[in-house]
């Protein structure tokens, strides 16, 4: 799904309810810039323009991670792949482990919306819950509905300029990818417009459904 589809959202869920760990390129890369490391020092600048980082760094970086023991019971992947080269990267790294994709799934949405669904968007700086200034509001103002915590950020290039290029590099670079999984036979479609709890179901149903 392109930018604002409600990926981090479902999957964060997913995580939580059905103990999937959630690993999210996008999440690994501002814990880089971060933090100020190499990595993170090439990736910001591309970042905010709106661009993806170079191929080579994501799969070094999804590698790495798929390797840790948290990943042993199932995983999912947030953000990633995102061109060719890195889905057929991903064959090799899951069959070199003797691992299979179960799922791929795509969230459709209506791009009038994506623009007012990003620019709303914060998350807690503790524990990194995710809201939005009209859709998901905490339940008491100013205060983290997960944890309590009273300190909310929000991404650097969740702003409308930067939202055009997302959405052009996501056409361009990441759409050609489901006719690569369609052909499969492992891409399953859900309707990202309906609300959180019903694309959720909708989820859960076709993990349901067709476990291998
Ligand atoms: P996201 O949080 O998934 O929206 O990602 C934020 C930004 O991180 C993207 O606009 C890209 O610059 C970069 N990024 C995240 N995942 C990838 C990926 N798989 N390939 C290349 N760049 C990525």
């Amino acid at each position: 799904g392109p930018p604002g589809a409600g990926k981090g959202t479902q999957a964060q869920r997913l995580q939580d309810e059905m103990g999937l760990k959630q690993l999210s390129t996008g999440d690994m890369l501002r814990a880089e810039v971060k933090s100020g490391s190499e990595l993170g020092r090439r990736a910001a600048g591309i970042m905010e323009r709106g661009e993806l980082v170079p191929d080579e760094l994501i799969i070094a970086l999804i590698e790495a991670r798929i390797s840790q023991p948290d990943c042993r019971h199932g995983f999912i992947l947030d953000g990633f792949p995102r061109t060719t080269a890195q889905a057929e990267a991903l064959d090799r790294m899951l069959s070199s482990r003797g691992l299979k994709l179960d799922h791929v799934i795509e969230m459709t949405v209506d791009e009038a919306a994506l623009t007012a669904r990003i620019t709303g968007r914060f998350s807690c700086a503790k524990c990194g819950a995710g809201y939005h200034d009209t859709f998901k509001p905490p339940a008491k103002p100013g205060v983290c509905d997960a944890c309590g915590g009273t300190e909310f950020t929000r991404r650097k290039d969740d702003n409308a300029e930067t939202v055009t290029a997302r959405l052009r590099a996501y056409h361009e670079q990441t759409a050609p990818l489901l006719p690569y999984y369609r052909a499969r036979g492992v891409l399953k479609k859900v309707d990202g417009m309906a609300a959180m709890d019903a694309v959720y179901s909708q989820i859960r149903e076709t993990l349901a459904a067709n476990r291998t």
